[in-house]
């Protein structure tokens, strides 16, 4: 009878990932999945040539995001061509450049900021200001460099007066950040700031109830930490930094080991 009902357990956590699977594939723009390997294949190849504003098709394993490197069937330049001249919402209309993100395309762990503020919208690049330069510390802290992870945003233009972004903006750039996850499959990612980790995560939770532990998100650890602006202004939040950025350490550790 314990067997049995483990069994329908087990059933039941794999009804639930599949559920979050595909309406996470729903999300980002894919439609269907063929049965037919052949006509899968074929239909992966479409995508992939396929760059237009349809977005661009993933059809791999159901076996999660964080796991195997190899294999992701999206490009980031694929991403970047889409992209194009991205007028979807209405922050196009101030932009000097979209930041679309830098780092290692197989970046094992992933850095995700809120938007572009006035240093990145000139040089086109995702911190590079003050804010910036105190992560690429926080980074270095955890004997990492910037050019070993990937740091991207939620949103891909600079909001007027650095405002937050809005509803609309997030739903129309947050695919872009989405299908970036997808190409570089990362095993951890770090949401920095409020905004960033509840957008990711979908809740309306404080930065200090989220912080201090993994998430998952689509299966991939997620861990939130406060954003480097933040602690520009008020130092003494740098010591949970700090300890947030140990327990990436050893996750990331445990990767490589
Ligand atoms: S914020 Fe994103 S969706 Fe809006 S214009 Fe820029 S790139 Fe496009």
């Amino acid at each position: 009878m314990t067997g049995q009902k483990s069994l329908l357990q087990d059933f039941r956590e794999i009804v639930l990932d599949l559920r979050e699977y595909l309406s996470y594939q729903k999300d980002i723009g894919v439609e269907g999945f063929p049965t037919n390997p052949e006509k899968r294949d074929s239909v992966t190849k479409r995508s992939i040539l396929s760059i237009d504003n349809s977005g661009v098709g993933v059809y791999e394993d159901l076996s999660g995001y964080g796991e195997a490197k190899a294999g992701s069937l999206i490009t980031l330049e694929a991403i970047r061509k889409e992209l194009g001249d991205c007028k979807r919402c209405k922050l196009h209309s101030g932009r000097r450049n979209i930041v679309f993100g830098t780092g290692n395309k197989n970046a094992r762990l992933l850095i995700v900021g809120e938007g572009p503020g006035r240093d990145e919208d000139i040089k086109g690049e995702p911190f590079v200001g003050k804010a910036g330069q105190l992560l690429t510390r926080i980074i270095n802290a955890i004997n990492l460099n910037r050019e070993e992870v990937y740091i991207a945003n939620i949103i891909k233009c600079r909001p007027p007066g650095n405002r937050n972004p809005e509803p609309d903006e997030i739903k129309a750039c947050e695919p872009f950040l989405t299908k970036q996850i997808q190409a570089i499959r990362p095993e951890i990612i770090c949401a920095l700031g409020a905004f960033a980790a509840q957008t990711l995560l979908k809740t309306d939770e404080k930065i200090s109830k989220l912080r201090g532990r993994f998430h998952s998100y689509h299966r991939i650890k997620l861990i939130p930490t406060y954003h480097p602006a933040f602690l520009l202004r008020n130092p003494n939040f740098k010591r949970f930094v700090w300890e947030d950025m140990q327990m990436i350490q050893k996750e990331y550790l445990s990767l490589t080991s």
